[in-house]
C-alpha cells in the first residue's frame, strides 16, 4: 500500500517550515509523502520584503530554492498555482504556466492527496479603493518588492537631472500604518542615506518626503498603544509626515485623494493596508470568511472536511474568547509547528490537539535607527517593552529561529557567517 500523500500549498513562513518537519520525520522515512506545492521557485521571508523593496536586502543573496531544499528534506516540490479542488476525488487542481513570452511551459494539471494544506498566505486589502490596483505598489511578493525598488532607483536618478523635477523634495506616500508601513517608511530613509554615500544620488533624508497614512486614530493599531506611540516618536524624529483618521477615496498617477477631499501627491505611491487571502480560496468549495480566509476549527482542520487544513495568514482560525489568530509570522510558525504534530498524531491514530496561539510580543524594525517592541504578552497585559539594540536582537532572532527550522542550527550559524561577510565584502544595498 501507498504511503498517504500531504500535500501542502503555499511554502511560506508557515508552510515550508510545516514541508521540513513533516518531510524529516515521514518523508525521509518513507512514512508518508510529502508534496509542497507552490507558484514561485523559491522562498523569501515575507517579513524581508520591505528590506527587498528598498534594495538593503538582495533578495538573490537570501532566496531559498524548493527543489534544492526538498531534495534534501525528504519532500517533493512541485510548481503550480492552486486554482482547483475536487473534495470528492481529494485532487487540487493547479493552473497551467506559461514563459514570458507566452508560450506554454506546463499544461493544467491534477494532484491527488489523503491530507491537503492550505498555506497560501495574504495579500493587501485595497478594499476596492478605485485606481490603488493600477497605481500604487504593493508588498506581497519579491516581485512586486523589486518592481518599487527599480521604480525608486529611476525616481532618484530622475531627481539627479536638474531640469526634469517639479518640485523641491521627492515624495513616497505610504499607504497602511502597520508594520510593513512603518517599517518601509524608516527603510527608506536609510536607503536614501546609502544612496547618497554610494554617490548614486545626491538627495539627502532632508529632500525626501514620506507621507505614511492611516485610516485609523493611530499608527501600528493591532499593537499596544506604547509601541505604536514610540514607533510614531520616532519616525517624526526622522522628517515622516504622520497622518492619521485619513482615509484614502482614489488613488491616481500623482497620489490620492482623502475623504476630506485633500489632496496628497507623490511620486512613488504604495499601498500596504490591511490583509486578505488570496481570492482563489473562495472558489474552492469552503467556507471562507469575506475576506477569503478559510474557516477552521482550532485543530486547524476545515469546518467542511476533516482532511483539508489551513494555517498562518489565509486561515481563519478562532481562539477562546471570540478571538482569532492574527496575521503574523511568529502565528504561522507556532501553527506549523503544532500542524506537524497534529499530522503525526492524525496517522497514529491519535486525537487531535487545538492549537493555541501565545503572543510572545511585537517587534518593529526602524531600519538602522532603532527597533520597538514589546515581550511576553501572553504574561502581562501590556508585556515587556523593550527598544534599541535589545528590540533590534530579539527582532533578528524572529528570522533566525524560522530559518533554524528550514535549515536546522548548524547551517543558521554558518549563514549568520556569511552575511558579516557579505555584509562587508559587498556593497550594503542592491545598486542595480
Ligand atoms: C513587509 C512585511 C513586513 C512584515 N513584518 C512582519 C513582522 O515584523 N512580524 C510578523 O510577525 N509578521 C510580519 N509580516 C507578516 C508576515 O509576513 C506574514 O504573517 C507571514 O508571512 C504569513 O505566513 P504564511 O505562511 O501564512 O504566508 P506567506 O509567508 O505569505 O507564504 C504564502 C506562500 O504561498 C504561496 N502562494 C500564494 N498563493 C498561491 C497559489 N495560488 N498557489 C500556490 N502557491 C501560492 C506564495 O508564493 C508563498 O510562498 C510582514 C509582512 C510584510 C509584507
Amino acid at each position: 500500500m501507498n504511503p498517504p500523500r500531504i500535500v501542502v500549498v503555499g511554502g511560506g513562513a508557515g508552510g515550508l517550515e510545516l514541508v521540513t518537519r513533516l518531510g524529516r520525520k515521514l518523508g525521509l522515512r518513507k512514512r508518508a509523502e510529502i508534496v509542497l506545492v507552490d507558484r514561485n521557485t523559491t522562498h523569501i521571508w515575507k517579513p524581508l520584503l520591505h528590506e527587498v523593496a528598498t534594495g538593503v536586502l538582495d533578495s538573490s543573496l537570501d532566496e531559498l530554492s524548493y527543489q534544492g531544499h526538498s531534495s534534501t528534506h525528504g519532500y517533493r516540490y512541485q510548481l503550480g498555482t492552486l486554482s482547483g479542488l475536487d473534495r470528492e476525488q481529494r485532487r487540487i487542481t493547479l493552473a497551467p504556466i506559461h514563459d514570458e513570452k507566452g508560450l506554454p511551459v506546463l499544461a493544467e494539471r491534477t494532484l491527488e492527496y489523503d491530507y491537503l494544506v492550505l498555506s497560501l498566505g495574504s495579500v493587501s486589502n485595497d478594499f476596492g479603493t478605485p485606481g490603488v490596483a493600477d497605481h500604487c505598489y504593493f508588498l506581497d511578493s519579491v516581485k512586486q518588492a523589486e518592481a518599487f525598488r527599480k521604480a525608486m532607483l529611476n525616481t532618484f536618478l530622475r531627481y539627479g537631472d536638474p531640469g526634469h523635477h517639479e518640485r523641491s523634495h521627492l515624495s513616497v506616500a505610504i499607504v497602511g500604518g502597520g508594520a510593513t508601513g512603518v517599517e518601509l517608511s524608516a527603510e527608506l530613509l536609510n536607503a536614501t542615506q546609502m544612496l547618497k554615500s554610494y554617490g548614486y544620488s545626491e538627495i539627502d533624508r532632508n529632500q525626501l518626503k514620506i507621507h505614511l497614512i492611516e485610516a485609523a486614530p493611530r499608527i501600528l493599531p493591532a499593537l499596544p498603544e506604547r509601541i505604536g506611540n514610540a514607533a510614531r516618536k520616532e519616525l517624526e524624529k526622522l522628517g515622516v509626515e504622520i497622518h492619521v483618521n485619513t482615509k484614502i477615496t482614489t488613488a491616481d498617477d500623482k497620489g490620492f485623494t482623502t475623504a476630506d477631499g485633500s489632496r496628497l501627491d507623490a511620486d512613488l505611491t504604495v499601498w500596504a493596508a490591511g490583509v486578505r487571502g488570496p481570492s482563489v480560496l473562495s472558489e474552492l468549495g469552503l467556507s471562507t470568511r469575506p475576506n477569503h480566509q478559510v474557516k477552521v476549527h482550532q485543530t486547524m482542520q476545515s469546518i467542511d472536511d476533516e482532511r483539508i487544513f489551513a494555517l498562518g495568514d489565509c486561515a481563519a482560525c478562532p481562539q477562546p474568547g471570540d478571538k482569532m489568530v492574527p496575521p503574523r509570522a511568529q502565528a504561522a510558525h507556532q501553527q506549523a509547528n503544532h500542524l506537524y504534530k497534529n499530522l503525526v498524531a492524525m496517522l497514529e491514530g491519535k486525537p487531535l490537539q487545538d492549537f493555541n496561539y501565545r503572543d510572545m510580543g511585537s517587534l518593529i524594525s526602524l531600519a538602522h535607527f532603532d527597533a520597538v517592541g514589546s515581550l511576553m504578552h501572553g504574561a502581562s497585559a501590556r508585556g515587556l517593552f523593550i527598544e534599541g539594540m535589545l528590540a533590534k536582537l530579539f527582532y533578528a532572532s524572529l528570522y533566525r529561529l524560522h530559518q533554524k527550522a528550514i535549515y536546522g542550527a548548524t547551517r543558521t550559524a554558518l549563514k549568520i557567517v556569511v552575511d558579516r561577510l557579505n555584509n562587508w565584502l559587498r556593497p550594503k544595498m542592491k545598486l542595480h
